[in-house]
């Protein structure tokens, strides 16, 4: 029996509805795999911050430090400006544990309806592996001259050799596993590389991160690999979805293609993220790509997709590839029959009852 200690922040809103449902489905694997999870809570949130004028307390990254994941609902508030929960809890945990990756796998279900006209379940499958700690989010910059006419602002993007290697590098390895996973499927797009840049616009940065990954993909001749413009790749990503496999991009090009490419796939609350410290010497963090939907929470209809999508992969993180499988598996199974699902997906089930289906189709296999 292995034990993994999750610190849990369910967060704000909707957060608190969608951990219990991904807990039940972990506790459900977890029994199935001779998995144990003990969970220490923390009422991290933009609640908190209203009542004691923090997101976190001071020592707060020191108590999380030494868990084998952190699981985080969803924060934010009416009221509290996005930057408060930016700053003051996902930013310190993403840069002091080096969660240099964010890795968000787009996927069209069969038996959910992509806005996307030709975007056909079981082919367009793959992953956004986007920079997390540098690049165009710096604070590097400044403001002049302030309401005169010549008023000007600066803001510098920063580009690390180990930061944009270490970053390449993942996403080769993914492709690796991908192609390897995917052999039996035999998809020629299988650990299909896709590097985003745009380097006929951006003169420094861009041309260097081409160079970088150059370097690296030319020690890896078993992978193909392409890159695109952003703006082109983008195009892309609508028209025809099913091209890619692993996308590698900068923190504000990944941002973008994230969202979209999480649009592509048929709507926020069945999207899933992980903020992943490769090296592991410090916990990665998994949440959920959606808010805190202030506008449904309390009423028990939250999608709980994306916190159990986000649980299989805080699986596959802790090396259960099993049980992370089982779990993708059974969200598969139930939208597959096309009987339970939430409101945002066009049903009546309720976060319970959508939780309860999907446990079904973990016991059913
Ligand atoms: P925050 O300030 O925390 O970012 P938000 O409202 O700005 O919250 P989201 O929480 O992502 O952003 O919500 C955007 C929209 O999508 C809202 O209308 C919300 O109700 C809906 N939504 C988000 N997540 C879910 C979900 N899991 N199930 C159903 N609807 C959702
Ligand atoms: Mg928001």
């Amino acid at each position: 029996m292995t034990t993994e200690r999750i610190a849990l922040i369910p967060g704000d809103g909707i957060g608190r509805e969608v951990v219990p449902a991904a807990l039940a489905v972990l506790e459900a694997v977890g029994r199935r795999h001779g998995i144990a999870f003990t969970y220490d809570e923390f009422d991290w949130s933009c609640e908190r911050y209203l009542t004691e004028g923090a997101m976190m307390p001071a020592d707060g990254l020191d108590r999380i430090r030494g868990h084998d994941a952190i699981f985080l609902g969803a924060v934010g508030a009416p009221g509290v400006p996005d930057h408060v929960s930016l700053w003051g809890l996902l930013i310190p945990i993403r840069r002091q544990f080096q969660q240099y990756v964010n890795l968000r796998p787009i996927r069209v279900f069969d038996g959910l309806d992509s806005p996307v006209r030709g975007a056909v379940a079981g082919e367009v499958d793959f992953v956004v592996v986007r920079e997390n700690v540098e690049g165009e989010y710096s604070e590097i910059g400044g403001r002049m001259s302030r309401g005169f006419p010549d008023e000007l602002a600066v803001q510098e993007a920063v580009f690390t050799r180990a930061g944009v290697t270490r970053l390449v590098d993942f996403g080769l390895d993914l492709a690796e596993r991908r192609r390897s996973y995917g052999a039996a499927a035999a998809s020629p797009r299988d650990g299909y590389v896709t590097s985003a840049t745009k380097s006929n616009g951006i003169v420094h940065t861009m041309p260097f991160w081409d160079e970088i990954v150059a370097e690296r993909t030319a020690l890896r001749p078993a992978i193909r690999w392409d890159q695109e413009h952003i703006d082109a790749l983008s195009a892309k990503l609508v028209l025809d979805p099913a091209r890619f496999d692993v996308i590698v991009a900068s923190n504000l090009f990944g941002d973008i293609l994230s969202d979209l490419a999480a649009a592509v796939a048929g709507g926020i609350g069945i999207a899933p993220a992980a903020n992943l410290n490769p090296a592991r010497d410090f916990p990665s963090m998994f949440e959920p790509v959606h808010g805190s939907a202030p506008d449904i929470a309390g009423r028990g209809i939250a999608n709980p997709i994306g916190a159990i999508w986000t649980a299989a992969m805080m699986l596959d993180h802790l090396g259960h590839l099993e049980a992370a499988a089982e779990v993708e598996n059974a969200i598969a199974a139930v939208l597959a029959a096309r009987e339970v699902r939430t409101p945002d997906l066009g049903g009546t089930a309720t976060t319970t009852s959508f939780t309860q289906a999907v446990l079904d189709a973990v016991e059913a296999r």
